[in-house]
């Protein structure tokens, strides 16, 4: 705040991801940025938002989940905010400079090289994960293909770069996962777009199956731990069952929840899939005989009680938050109304997790524990402090700013 026009918020009532576990809270840690005017010709430059039907922000009251994630503000003001500090101080910012390689050995990095120039100076490795880069998810991660989303140009530039010198690696299997959907003919940078599948997981009259009809999680938990779940491998069938899975739901569901782009209600578009009875919609997936009714009988008679026996949905406080506050149980109702419907859920990848290991100065550390002089690495592009964790909202961008501040004093002392 002391450096950039931003401002930050806490958002008083917004849980922790496992507010339940010792030394949890229920609300005050996570942050958003205040409302910043984007002068156009800085706006220009900034990637769009992708269209969501949006949620005026209230004179005063409760910041929603929905709010948060559909309101006006999200990234572009930070991305604004960091911009314009650097604008003051007269820092020259480069699009479309890729670069290509380090200056140096493992033992000091004097700079770095793209295909047109060579700039010198200490490096700070901020590329983002490799999700974009096929042979890397395929050679590291525990699923050979993912709902790649984030920049493209995600492609794993530091793993190739820190390698070139010699760089210890950490976390390079994990990844913030993301259940998402894939709405055709959806693109952002030329790459498909892949919307995160968040809130409508947590519904009332919702529920999550994989391709043998039955339920596999929680799935109100926070988008990593459920990603997560859908990267079960089986030995019996030799495949990924909920990789992709299904989202399904009913009628009173559609009528009042908004689904990726669809507002409430309204014409159903052709990527949802619709029957009027369970037995046609499990027969258009294409799941075994009988699953998937005896999986919705089986839920609607624990909704109905209002406790989930199988995997305890909405048993705890972010749970409740990302459901529906004005339902009579913001996570569980039977799925019961016809129409039914179905959209396909892909093992979504917001960001990969490894990278680099680094001290807390964000230095690149060598095998030996040594840190390689004139080199650092912050964000996505580095080895993740929280390991598999997933503690809450800004788990991923809160690290991203400390670390890659710390890099950049410890590379200017
Ligand atoms: C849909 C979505 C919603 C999210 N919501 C949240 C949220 O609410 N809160 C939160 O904390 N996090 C959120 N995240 C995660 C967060 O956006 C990322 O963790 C964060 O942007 C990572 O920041 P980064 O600076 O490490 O990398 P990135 O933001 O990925 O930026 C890396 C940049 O480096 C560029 N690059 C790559 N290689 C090179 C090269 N060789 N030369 C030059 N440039 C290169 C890339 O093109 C990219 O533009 C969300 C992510 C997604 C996809």
């Amino acid at each position: 705040e002391d450096h950039s026009p931003l401002q930050w918020v806490a958002l008083p009532d917004w849980p922790d991801y496992q507010a339940q576990l010792p030394g949890g809270r229920v609300g005050g840690r996570s942050i958003w940025p205040a409302p910043l005017p984007v002068p156009p010709y800085l706006a220009a430059r900034i990637q769009p938002t992708p269209e969501v039907p949006s949620v005026p922000v209230p004179e005063a009251g409760r910041v929603t989940d929905a709010l948060v994630l559909r309101g006006p503000v999200r990234g572009r003001v930070l991305v604004a905010g960091l911009l314009l500090a650097l604008e003051e101080l007269g820092v020259e910012v480069r699009t479309g400079e890729r670069v290509d390689a380090l200056m140096g050995d493992a033992w000091g990095v004097r700079g770095v090289r793209s295909r047109t120039a060579e700039f010198a100076g200490d490096v700070v490795l901020a590329t983002g994960g490799f999700q974009h880069d096929p042979a890397l998810v395929r050679s590291l991660l525990p699923i050979p293909e993912v709902a790649a989303m984030g920049p493209p140009g995600c492609s794993g530039d530091a793993v190739r770069l820190a390698r070139s010198v010699g760089a210890a690696f950490g976390n390079m299997a994990d990844a913030w996962w993301m259940p998402a959907i894939r709405v055709p003919g959806e693109e952002i940078g030329g790459a498909p777009f892949f919307r995160p599948l968040h809130h409508e997981r947590a519904q009332p009259g919702s529920i999550m199956v994989d391709r043998t009809g039955r339920r596999f999680v929680d799935e109100a938990q926070n988008y990593t731990d459920v990603g997560r779940a859908m990267l079960r491998f089986d030995a019996g069938s030799y495949t990924w069952p909920a990789a992709p899975c299904w989202l399904v739901f009913d009628g009173a569901y559609r009528a009042r929840t908004t689904i990726g782009p669809l507002a409430p209600g309204g014409d159903d578009p052709a990527w949802l899939h619709r029957a009027d009875d369970l037995t046609s919609l499990a027969t258009r997936l294409d799941l075994p005989r009988g699953a998937l009714e005896d999986t919705v009988e089986r839920f609607n008679l624990d909704a109905k009680a209002g406790f989930d026996g199988e995997f305890g949905r909405g048993a705890h406080p972010y749970e409740q938050w990302i459901g529906d506050p004005d339902a009579p149980n913001p996570n569980l109702a039977p799925l019961e109304s016809s129409p039914f419907y179905a959209v396909e859920v892909l093992a979504g990848c917001l960001g990969t997790k490894g990278g680099p290991r680094t001290d807390a100065d964000g230095r690149v550390l060598r095998d030996d524990g040594e840190p390689v002089p004139g080199l650092f690495a912050a964000g996505n592009a580095a080895a993740n402090p929280f390991g598999i964790g997933s503690p809450g909202g800004g788990g991923t961008i809160g690290p991203a700013l400390v670390f890659g501040t710390r890099a950049g004093e410890a590379a200017a002392s």
